[in-house]
């Protein structure tokens, strides 16, 4: 017990150098300048929306069985995007964070050629409580590198951004490049890669839906 007190003390009075040293060597202001301006932007968490946030595995399996790729691929997507409904666990994490204060700022790689039915159908899951970032028409870029784009350009100088949600490996490490831990979703039905899919057989026979 007596040893247990004696690390908490030392422990203490190191940290109390530690500032000490800090405040004497005119770092500390420095540091609460960091710790202001991250307080000033507001907190958020970024959200993907296919095949996270809205449930658009049948359209990218139906797809796959099609053999649809490039243009021919997007057509068939937009065409039934409008009608996705969204994931149960997702909406719940996002009406659960923007409730605590949180903004929900979803980053997609949709086109903008599909913003007014993504935003109806956000709308109506969430209310107006959100912001969206989308392809810009004829950006035909990797979807790492719009994201990319527009996290750096649009998201970080605004926000403090806690996690982020994705089902794409590569914009997941994109994400983890800028110190943003990243939930990774996996979907066992979608289009994920089969290394990371091959743990999925007890969610795919459950009731839940496996996005
Ligand atoms: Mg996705």
């Amino acid at each position: 017990m007596h040893r247990i007190k004696k690390v908490y003390a030392n422990e203490y009075e190191h940290q109390a150098n530690k500032r000490l040293h800090l405040f004497k060597n005119d770092v500390l202001p420095v540091i609460r300048s960091d710790a202001d301006s991250e307080n000033k932007r507001r907190k958020a968490v970024i959200v993907d929306l296919d095949d996270v946030f809205f449930y658009t595995n049948p359209i990218f399996t139906k797809a796959k069985i099609l053999n649809l790729s490039g243009d021919d691929l997007w057509k068939f997507f937009n065409k039934y995007a409008g009608s996705c409904p969204a994931n149960m666990w997702a909406l719940e994490i996002v009406k659960l964070y923007s409730r605590a204060g949180l903004k929900p700022i979803f980053i997609t790689a949709r086109s903008k050629e599909l913003q007014i039915i993504t935003i109806d159908a956000i709308v109506g899951y969430i209310g107006w409580c959100f912001e969206l970032y989308m392809r810009e028409l004829n950006d035909r870029r990797p979807s790492e590198a719009v994201k990319e784009d527009i996290l750096t350009k649009e998201v970080l100088p605004r926000y403090n951004i806690r996690f982020a949600l994705d089902d794409d490996i590569k914009n997941c490490e994109m994400f983890a490049k800028y110190g943003i831990p990243v939930l990774h979703v996996i979907n066992s039905e979608g289009k994920s890669c089969p290394d990371v899919t091959k743990y999925c057989k007890t969610l795919a026979v459950s009731d839940i839906r496996s996005d």
